[in-house]
């Protein structure tokens, strides 16, 4: 078996002496690297292939600004592969989230009960550091500027364009890591996978926000309705900021503001405290890219022994939890440990993939609806005032062992995603069920009082004195 053997585009055949690596990653994002740092001690050479040329050699870096949050699934990763010293050193860490709302009260939400932040880290710097270290383990190699076009999933191999060709690159597995618009996805959906690829209704553009007048230890968010604008701080004391709106419909949506209304106009009738605070916030609206937001659903994961996807590749989501990058650094560790676990045995290969997809495809789909259910949590200032949510916010707060904030769970834990979103569910049902039977005034009840009574719903409550509820 030949390690790079293949026709160019000339019809030229080419073969190239590397030998073959046992894994072939498609895509050196964020979890492309991780994955390959996480493979390579144990189960051999990995090469990364990545369409892009090396962004750390790009003048300027890639000019985003996007920052991204990192909590417990992040760092456990970080720490397995020995690069979270490095990555703290170029985080901000995050206490909370503070909603300036539109009368000009402002609503403090803590990210945990206990006072642990998250973290506030630049994409771009975050994934620098994990190429680096990707680069200079042993048995990875990255090659920049090759295309992977296709998977074969029964030798298995890749199909590879770079600026000489195509070449054919075989190996023992392939890794698709190649975000949502992955063309190795492309190969399993051959094979009679249902993959949804949608491009969500909202659509963002990234805003640089000067320092000075906002408090750099929390997230900073406008809600307007139907439209938000985040500012996270940066290390520089500057803020990333980020704003939302509908693609399409009545305003605001940017097709509105493109079909006539400005977009300055529509931003300064929407966020009018923030046009002070961007002074340049015009010029920076007509010139920056709109970019759009795609979720990703795959009902399989994997092939046989020859195959599996990771990251955004099979599980894009909406970006409002946090979580999209985080829980595909998850899907490394746990595949690396599911390959572990089946190492030896008779069907390990084809097992321990068949496990890794057992274990993730339910979390991932929790925490993609979770995902694009804040974005109308944050988005909508009245949403927090609704009877549900202050009975919710009210239950969780009364009986904190029982009911732990969704965020916090999410944030500061390992628990499958899965069932946060179950107990969510249960939450909101409680909820309604308690205002079914007590009327909304039991929202303002005393705490004796709406003890008792959720008590007499859910036995493991019980532990306030009964106070008597009828
Ligand atoms: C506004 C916004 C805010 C976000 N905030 C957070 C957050 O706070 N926390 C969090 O955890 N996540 C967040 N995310 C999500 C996070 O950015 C993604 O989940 C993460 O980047 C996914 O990493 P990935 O490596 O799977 O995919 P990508 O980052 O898309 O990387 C894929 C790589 O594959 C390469 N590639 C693509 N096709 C090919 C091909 N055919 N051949 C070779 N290479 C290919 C691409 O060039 C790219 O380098 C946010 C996203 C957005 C848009």
């Amino acid at each position: 078996m030949s390690g790079r053997d293949a026709a160019d585009g000339n019809g030229t055949r080419r073969t190239e002496t590397e030998g073959d690596p046992e894994t072939v990653v498609v895509g050196a994002g964020p979890v492309g690297a991780v994955t390959a740092l996480y493979l390579a001690p144990r189960f051999g050479p990995v090469t990364l292939l990545e369409k892009r040329e090396d962004p750390r050699r790009a003048p300027g870096g890639q000019g985003r600004s996007l920052v991204v949050m990192l909590s417990a699934r992040g760092w456990r990763a970080l720490s397995d592969l020995g690069v979270a010293d490095a990555v703290r050193g170029i985080c901000v860490p995050l206490h909370g989230r503070r909603g300036h709302l539109p009368d000009g009260r402002t609503r403090f939400t803590p990210y945990s009960r206990d006072g642990r932040p998250i973290w506030a880290v630049e994409r771009e710097r975050l994934h620098r550091i994990l190429l680096d270290a990707a680069e200079a383990a042993p048995g990875v190699r990255i090659r920049f500027g090759q295309r992977v076009r296709s998977v074969d999933l029964d030798e298995p191999a890749v199909l590879v364009e770079d600026r000489h060709g195509r070449y054919r690159l075989t190996c023992r597995r392939v890794l698709g890591c190649d975000g949502a618009h992955s063309a190795a996805r492309a190969a399993l959906v051959a094979r009679g996978t249902r993959a949804e690829v949608r491009t969500l209704d909202l659509a963002y553009q990234e805003i640089d926000v000067p320092g000075g007048r906002l408090d750099g230890a929390m997230t900073h968010y406008w809600p307007s309705g139907r439209a938000m604008f985040a500012a996270h701080p940066l290390p520089s004391g500057r803020f990333s900021g980020s704003l939302f709106m509908r693609r399409e419909g009545p305003a605001p949506s940017y097709a509105a503001a493109a079909g006539g209304r400005d977009l300055y106009g529509m931003f300064a009738a929407h966020f009018p405290e923030l046009t002070g605070a961007v002074p340049d916030i015009a010029e920076q609206l007509a010139v920056k890219a709109v970019s759009t937001l795609t979720a990703v659903r795959c009902d399989r994961w994997v092939w046989q022994d020859t195959f599996a996807l990771l990251g955004d590749a099979c599980h894009a989501m909406a970006p409002f939890m946090g979580h999209g990058m985080n829980c595909g650094f998850e899907d490394a560790r746990v595949l690396a440990g599911c390959l572990g676990a089946a190492a030896g045995r008779a069907a390990g290969l084809a097992a321990g993939l068949a496990a890794y997809e057992k274990s993730r495809i339910e979390d991932a789909d929790a925490i993609s609806r979770l995902s694009y259910r804040h974005y109308f949590t944050m988005a909508d200032p009245r949403r927090a005032e609704t009877a549900v949510d202050v009975l919710r916010g009210r239950l969780t707060a009364l009986f904190p062992d029982r009911f732990v904030p969704l965020y916090e769970r999410c944030a500061f834990t390992e628990e499958g995603y899965a069932s946060v979103l179950r107990d969510e569910r249960r939450l909101d049902r409680l909820a309604a069920d308690l205002l079914e039977r007590h009327g909304t005034a039991l929202v303002s009840a005393s705490d004796d009082r709406l003890s008792a009574c959720t008590r007499s719903l859910v036995p493991d409550t019980a532990t306030l004195e009964d106070t008597g509820c009828s």
